[in-house]
């Protein structure tokens, strides 16, 4: 399940926590998550136990990278990347997002943990199993995988244009009747589902994956949207995952 803290203003995917992993998808409540700022405000206030704060830098690749905790800065900026994992305590995993999903990995038994930014291009590149497969290189086991799939753009306000549409029904052909959609004459995906389906080719379970319903744009009481906002006020949420520690 995923569920709504209003104190800390983050939705909590409870299949990932335990008493050491603490996690959360950050909502508009919470401040623009690309503000340092409302990411130190937040760790602080919420008493996380931490020595490092990981910022990939995004650039809608299916680049993953694993981080250790040699680290000497607080802050560190990864280049290159869209996915993060470590089974280091005290390393604050983030990605913001405002449209693209952000997911959540653990091996609660092995002790590891990721995170991910899946735009167009990474849900296109298959990111998420990059993910999976990284952890498994680390010990993680696919069987005791649990994953959350955060708040994104549905499918009723995702439209694309026909070279998306195709690139995507290429790669995808045998998911179509599951990821596309038809609405007022434009096509639309799914990316949420397409990541879903692409961790169960992986060998994800099921019953391991939870799924935020709800739409970034068509919510704009709880989220930033890229779509919605381009023309006010935009943020990203902060989207997080660490192992208690220093
Ligand atoms: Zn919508």
């Amino acid at each position: 399940m995923i569920t709504y803290d209003s104190k800390k203003r983050i939705l909590i995917p409870t299949k990932v926590i335990n008493d050491s992993i603490n996690a959360g998808f950050g909502t508009k409540r919470l401040g623009d998550g690309r503000k340092l700022p409302t990411i130190f405000r937040f760790l602080e206030g919420n008493k996380t136990e931490y020595g490092h704060i990981v910022i990939p830098q995004q650039i809608h690749s299916a680049n993953v990278e694993v981080l250790e905790k040699k680290q000497t800065n607080k802050l560190i900026k990864v280049e290159d990347t869209d996915g993060v994992v470590t089974k280091d305590k005290g390393i604050v995993l983030t990605v913001i997002t405002a449209d693209c999903v952000p997911i959540i990995y653990a091996d609660k038994e092995k002790g590891i943990i990721g995170i991910s930014h899946n735009g167009w291009r990474g849900s296109l590149k298959r990111l998420v199993q990059n993910v999976i497969h990284k952890m498994v290189g680390m010990g993680a086991k696919k069987e005791s995988i649990v994953v959350a799939i955060g708040p994104a753009i549905g499918g009723c306000c995702y439209d694309i244009d026909d070279d998306r549409y195709y690139s995507f029904l290429e790669e995808f052909e045998s998911y179509a009747d599951k990821i596309f959609q038809i609405r007022k004459g434009k096509r639309h995906i799914s990316l949420a589902k397409l990541n879903y389906l692409l961790l169960l080719e992986a060998g994800i379970k099921p019953e391991n994956i939870d799924v935020f319903p709800f739409c970034t744009k068509c919510d704009a009481k709880r989220f930033f949207s890229y779509r919605r906002n381009t023309k006010e006020k935009y943020g990203e949420m902060l989207s997080y995952i660490v192992i208690s520690g220093s």
